[in-house]
């Protein structure tokens, strides 16, 4: 998954914060590599190592964050 399938997801309000059960508001990434990677590659299977992100809830009230490269167990369908 890219940086922007996670924006889009997050858009979506389809990552839901584990704390306050309401959708996140946004991210960052915290792995710089996979821009550098991806040229010589073009390789969907690459792009997992651009996938470590902080998820930062961003509701009232809420201070959870989290840095994972499992992201996608909080997404919702
Ligand atoms: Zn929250």
């Amino acid at each position: 998954m890219s940086l922007q399938a996670i924006k889009d997801y997050i858009s979506q309000k389809k990552i839901i914060c584990p704390e306050c059960k309401k959708p996140i508001q946004k991210c960052d990434k915290y792995a710089e590599t996979i821009d550098a990677v991806w040229d010589g590659f073009g390789d969907s299977r690459v792009d997992s190592r651009g996938s470590r992100i902080t998820l930062i809830c961003g509701n009232d009230k809420c201070a959870w964050q989290e840095r994972t490269e499992f992201w996608s167990q909080y997404v919702i369908e």
